[in-house]
């Protein structure tokens, strides 16, 4: 196992460890941007209340639940659907790597990660109840996205939405399941990644611009 990585089981034994359990939802969909380009895959993530990317879920007490009942709690305030999620949905553990980016038992917080197939017309639903009966619509979750995971001919689509910022280790979390499900080629992931790189290159260019616009010299 990857370094900082933990079965379900070893992850549970820390029982002094804080939990969170996110989850990576998706379907199959055969519509078409501008009626030309296959979207093929519907993936959600939203935008958080602190401006970052992330995957819905959140804060889970095995003393008092199971990770996948907590989860499921998680996803009704966020989605205002109760998906069920269950083991056979679990990915990976992992403790929440601290900011110097090395692993160790001293970072409390474990991630769970899941993955569920649905169907379209689920994943339909879930994006209406987040927008209007989700509890936490507009606090803690500022609105569901979908991932775009094809490449336009300006080069915009995966590599821009890539090049945004995302809480923690959602970017990996998200890229390694676009590959281990084979939603995206390596060499198309790539590819969305040198132009990604590119993309904010620009991007901090364009901030530091922006000083102009509140009067100070960048
Ligand atoms: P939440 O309540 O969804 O913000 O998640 C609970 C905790 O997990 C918070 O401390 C978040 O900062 C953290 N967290 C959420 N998503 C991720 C992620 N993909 N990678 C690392 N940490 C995360
Ligand atoms: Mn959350």
């Amino acid at each position: 196992m990857a370094s900082g990585q933990m079965s379900r089981d070893e992850a549970l034994e820390c029982t002094r460890c804080r939990h969170a359990c996110h989850v990576l939802l998706y379907s199959e969909t055969a519509s078409q941007l501008f009626g030309r380009i296959p979207i093929r895959y519907i993936v959600l993530m939203q935008m958080r209340f602190d401006g970052l990317l992330g995957f819905p879920g959140g804060f889970v007490n095995p003393l008092e639940e199971t990770l996948e009942e907590g989860l499921t709690r998680e996803l009704l305030e966020e989605l205002g659907v109760a998906v069920p999620v269950s083991k056979e949905d679990h990915v990976e553990s992992c403790f929440s790597p601290p900011r110097s980016g090395t692993y160790s038992s001293s970072s409390r917080l474990i991630l769970h990660f899941y993955v569920k197939k649905m169907e379209e017309e689920q994943i339909q639903e879930i994006e209406k109840a987040a927008a209007s009966t989700a509890a936490d619509h507009g606090l803690e979750v500022l609105g569901m996205v979908r991932v775009p995971l094809y490449t336009t001919k300006s080069g915009g689509g995966l590599s821009c939405f890539l090049s945004h910022s995302f809480i923690g280790v959602a970017r990996f979390q998200l890229m390694n399941s676009l590959l281990r499900l084979h939603l995206v080629s390596p060499g198309d992931l790539q590819e969305a990644l040198r132009s990604s790189q590119r993309t904010h290159a620009e991007s901090a260019q364009n901030l530091q611009a922006a000083f102009k616009l509140t009067g100070e010299q960048p």
